[in-house]
């Protein structure tokens, strides 16, 4: 009989040893009887395409990961890259600590009962598995194959709870998932003062205080097809191999003027945490959150939260060293020693939501992934790109002219500039502000009536901070159909908005260069109201945006500057109401009459044109959205149509810097 008595310690979007809750008990006392540690991360080939890892000549035994109704990849380049540094990150601090991370691809039941009985065959007992509870209908159930492979095995399988969240699950105020309030207010006044409610951090674990590693030559390789990457360039390249042909190549922006320039990992999150605090911005945070271009107006921290390379709590102890003035590190920092201010307890704020938001899934379950959302709402008509949908029967505009619109919000050529600007920067850089992600789900759903999925999984495709509970409970709340207590009342103006945050059109001629010469605001924030004698000079001839939004908005500006912080008085429709913005200017009245139409062929053709005209050639492949799926239980039939029916061969032109100009790889998504 060996000696050996080891625990696998199964990593999830728990990507860091300090403040880590199965590390920290690991190397705190003894007494849980380990005598060693396999950290092991699996990468999971239903949520990341995992092809790009085969050896050669293999095919994978894996349908490809992608979205349900759009049928996009589940994880783009972005996230992809940010979850592969984080990994090794992780790698290198397990490794400072005297034990590694190992990576596998596959299904975790299947993989771990290949490693138990791999190592029993090398006489290494595993005695148990351990992880963090997590939420979502997929971690459930990968939970529960789990505890299955544990139970056919003989091994024991404790669930951890995650404490990444900014309240412990345990000291919740809630005696069942039911009794969360569907309305944040209500859940944020039951646990005010927020400043008292985390509990402390973990601290790391020192060297050399985790069980003893295996060795390495004693645990079973990965099973073929694939192959681990051994450094992580290599990681990162295998990531991207299959995706990254699959982004849409837009305008070149000249300078990349990036949001979001960070790199994953454990180290960088906590860097990043301290400059926050260092730098004043933390404080500042509150005024500064709208902001729409920059690294500092928010703090950035999202995507480190979503893998969980840092805890939420770790960021509430940091802010309470520099309030309660306890870290000689920011004494030159004002505000120092001087209590909580307006901008951290902001930060906070925003983190409850960030519980809230997941409390919401453990509410809710598979309800997340429905289109009728947490309120059941079926009255709703949502218009889809879907042939195998009931609602494409009843809805005035063909499922091939939907496809058309959807894809022009994604691409960012709806004419409406302040959506466009985000969504370009999201293809560009992975990242978009919470103001203009607002924006981009009430003009998806409110504006355009489209099935708000559409943009959630797209979110899911394209964000680096992507977080199954963050994005899909703030896209049904966007959409009218989540948490939101105004629902569908709640409509944003998407040219009001961005005369109030996009003050000097900066943000919309960063990321749209086509329309960067044009010079009033009201012209350039919606191109189609434009003198036609200016076109030429403004380039806009031949331009979709200008010739063929897919919305207009009348929307008149008058009178002159009053402030800088509210330049115009502008008037605005008696249709629904935009509640969102605290800052909301004395409006007089005029109505949102935009009428929703299809692009014409022609507007489809100028915007093939526009964006081949300013930038070469075409690179186009045929795209589509919709078509088979698996996955959520999102409900509804598997079968698929053409994308894009007829072929909506878009041409591109090269982005600078961030995304090579591949094309499309498929001549179609979803199967015939
Ligand atoms: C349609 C839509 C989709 C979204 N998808 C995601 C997503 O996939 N992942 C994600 O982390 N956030 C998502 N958000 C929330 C929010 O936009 C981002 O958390 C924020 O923009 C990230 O930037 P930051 O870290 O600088 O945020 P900050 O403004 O600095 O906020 C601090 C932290 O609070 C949390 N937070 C802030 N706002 C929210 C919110 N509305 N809901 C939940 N948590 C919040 C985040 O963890 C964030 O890092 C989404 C919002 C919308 C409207």
């Amino acid at each position: 009989m060996s000696e050996v008595n080891a625990v696998i310690y199964l990593v999830r979007h728990d990507m860091r040893v300090k403040d880590n809750p199965i590390l920290d008990r690991l190397a705190s006392s003894k007494d849980h009887g380990f005598t060693h540690l396999l950290p092991l991360h699996i990468i999971p080939p239903t949520q990341v395409e995992v092809s790009g890892f085969l050896k050669d000549g293999t095919r994978s035994p894996y349908p490809e990961a992608r979205s349900e109704v759009g049928r996009f990849w589940r994880c783009g380049p972005h996230r992809a890259r940010f979850i592969a540094q984080s990994i090794w990150n992780l790698k290198d601090n397990l490794t400072k600590l005297g034990n590694d991370l190992n990576i596998r691809i596959g299904k975790s039941d299947e993989l771990l009962k290949d490693l138990v009985n791999g190592l029993k065959e090398q006489e290494i007992r595993v005695a148990a598995v351990w992880t963090i509870a997590e939420e979502g209908y997929e971690e459930e159930r990968e939970e529960k194959n789990l505890k299955e492979a544990c139970s056919d095995l003989g091994i024991e399988l404790e669930m951890w709870v995650d404490e990444k969240y900014f309240i412990d699950d345990r000291d919740l105020k809630l005696a069942t998932p039911q009794d969360l309030p569907d309305v944040f207010t209500s859940y944020r006044k039951m646990n005010e003062p927020l400043r008292e409610r985390p509990r402390p951090t973990r601290p790391r674990p020192s060297e050399g205080s985790l069980p003893k590693p295996i060795e390495a030559s004693r645990i079973p390789a990965q099973p073929d097809p694939f192959e681990i990457p051994t450094s992580l360039e290599a990681l990162e390249a295998a990531f991207l191999r299959p995706i990254e042909r699959d982004v849409p190549v837009v305008a070149r922006v000249d300078e990349i003027k990036s949001a979001h320039p960070f790199r994953g990992g454990e180290d960088n999150a906590l860097n990043r945490l301290k400059y926050l605090i260092n730098s004043g911005s933390a404080s500042s945070y509150k005024s500064s959150r709208n902001g729409l271009l920059g690294v500092d107006y928010s703090t950035k921290l999202s995507a480190y939260l979503a893998q969980g390379c840092i805890s939420a709590r770790q960021i509430h102890e940091e802010l309470l060293h520099f309030e309660n003035g306890d870290d000689d590190g920011y004494v030159e920092t004002d505000g120092y020693g001087k209590g909580e201010n307006e901008g951290t307890q902001a930060i906070r704020f925003e983190l409850l939501w960030r519980d809230y938001m997941r409390l919401c899934t453990r509410k809710f379950r598979a309800k997340l992934f429905h289109r009728s959302g947490f309120r059941n709402e079926h009255s709703q008509k949502w218009k889809t790109a879907r042939t195998d949908n009931k609602a494409a029967e009843e809805q005035s505009q063909s499922t091939g002219d939907v496809a058309a619109i959807v894809r022009r919000v994604l691409e960012g050529t709806t004419g409406q500039s302040l959506i466009d600007a985000s969504q370009r920067e999201l293809i560009h850089t992975g990242y978009t502000s919470n103001r203009a992600r607002q924006n981009v789900g009430s003009f998806l759903a409110k504006h355009l009536n489209i099935d708000w999925r559409y943009g959630a999984e797209w979110y899911e495709f394209m964000l680096v901070d992507y977080d199954v509970n963050s994005n899909w409970s703030n896209w049904q709340y966007v959409a009218g159909v989540g948490n939101d207590p105004r629902g569908d009342a709640r409509i944003f103006n998407p040219v009001k908005q961005a005369f109030d945050y996009d003050k000097d059109g900066e943000y919309a001629r960063c990321w749209v260069p086509e329309i960067r010469k044009v010079e009033k605001l009201e012209n350039l924030f919606q191109p189609w109201t434009t003198p036609k004698e200016d076109w030429e000079r403004f380039g806009l001839n031949g331009l979709a945006m200008a010739e063929d939004p897919v919305k207009k908005i009348n929307f008149s500006v008058e009178g002159k500057p009053k402030s800088s912080r509210r330049p115009y008085i502008r008037k605005r429709g008696q249709g629904r109401s935009e509640m969102n913005n605290s800052s909301t200017p004395k409006l007089t009245s005029r109505e949102d009459t935009s009428e929703e139409k299809p692009p014409t062929a022609q507007g489809l053709q100028a915007a093939r044109n526009s964006t081949a005209n300013s930038r070469g050639g075409p690179r186009g492949g045929t795209w589509g959205m919709g078509g088979g799926g698996r996955g959520r239980g999102h409900g509804g039939p598997r079968r698929g149509f053409h994308g894009g029916r007829g072929g909506f061969q878009q041409s591109y032109t090269q982005v600078h810097g961030a995304i090579p100009p591949h094309p499309w790889s498929q001549p179609h998504i979803g199967p015939a």
